[in-house]
């Protein structure tokens, strides 16, 4: 079956090299059709459940994971229920019916949502969970087959991480391609970040509540997956400030002409803060994992 995801640009950035003093490279999953990476997991995983008979995909996300099972949903003929809690934005509701999403709203904040989701499942729904699931991160993982397919290597990869699944699969797609020894570049923003604070404390960790504006970013606890690889592969976990990403999207806005969430804007930062992280490397991929929901009037507004 066809992917639903498409190959995504690999593009040298001048503008990010010369800010890191290094060579930076983008993998532009800002321009997959629901606006972020995670159409290739969750297509992948919504493929999958369609095969083996699922009449429905449900989702307690109204985030990028929920606007990417929505899209999957309309492409294959399936309906979709995604239950958000009343904190969700408008836009994103409205990103979530264009899609032609039944969405319903639920709730003080994301465990009742999640919760009413999961009383609605009958016996051929599928429940697509947004990081912690196999299937995610093996379509993730063909990112970088893309890459090792140009035939250009990199020396470190920059990721932002949330839950963890895009992190994971960018870590399988280096191992299934031969680059086992490649170091992965972990992000986060302070009130967000639950992969720095386990790795920290040397076992996974669960934060009492998220405080970032990054919101693609807040899960409160990675998956066991994430915090395996962190310990097993050459992991470097950073963390910056909601400013920092906020001032990277703005940035990044103007140089590349591409408008994406905070929770990308952290990965950004990187190269424009010119971070320490960065120094032991001559080639950088940085992984643009874009996001549907922010607007140029939140960053602003963010931004003061
Ligand atoms: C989901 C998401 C992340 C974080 O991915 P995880 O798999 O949860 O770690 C980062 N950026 C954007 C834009 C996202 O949608």
């Amino acid at each position: 079956m066809k992917p639903l995801h498409i190959e995504t640009p690999l593009i040298e950035s001048r503008p990010l090299s010369a800010h890191a003093g290094r060579g930076v490279w983008l993998k532009m999953e800002a321009a997959q059709p629901s606006g972020s990476f995670k159409l290739r997991g969750i297509g992948r995983a919504c493929q999958d459940h369609a095969r083996r008979g699922a009449t429905r995909f449900v989702s307690s996300s109204g985030g990028n994971a929920g606007i990417a099972v929505a899209y999957a949903g309309r492409r294959l003929g399936i309906p979709v229920t995604v239950v958000v809690p009343e904190t969700t934005s408008d836009h994103a509701v409205a990103l979530l019916r264009q899609e032609e999403a039944d969405v319903v709203v639920h709730g003080p904040s994301w465990q009742e949502a999640n919760a009413h989701a999961q009383s609605l499942m009958g016996g051929h729904d599928a429940f697509l969970h947004p990081f912690d699931d196999e299937l995610l991160w093996d379509g993730h993982a063909g990112m970088i087959d893309e890459v090792a397919r140009t035939g250009w290597r990199p020396d470190a990869v920059v990721v932002s991480v949330g839950g963890g699944g895009l992190m994971s699969g960018v870590i399988q797609g280096l191992r299934r391609n031969g680059w086992p020894g490649v170091p992965v570049i972990a992000v986060e923003t302070h009130g967000a970040e639950s992969l720095a604070q386990s790795v920290a404390a040397g076992h996974r960790i669960e934060l009492p509540r998220i405080t970032s504006i990054a919101t693609s970013l807040g899960a409160r606890q990675v998956c066991a997956r994430a915090f395996d690889l962190a310990m097993d592969h050459p992991v470097v976990s950073v963390v910056v400030t909601d400013g920092e990403a906020v001032q990277a999207c703005l940035r990044f806005l103007h140089d590349h002409r591409v408008l994406v969430e905070p929770a990308c804007g952290a990965s950004l930062a990187l190269a424009y803060g010119g971070h320490a992280a960065l120094q032991p490397f001559e080639k950088i991929l940085a992984i643009v994992c874009g996001g549907a929901t922010t607007t140029i009037e939140t960053l602003q507004a963010f931004s003061g």
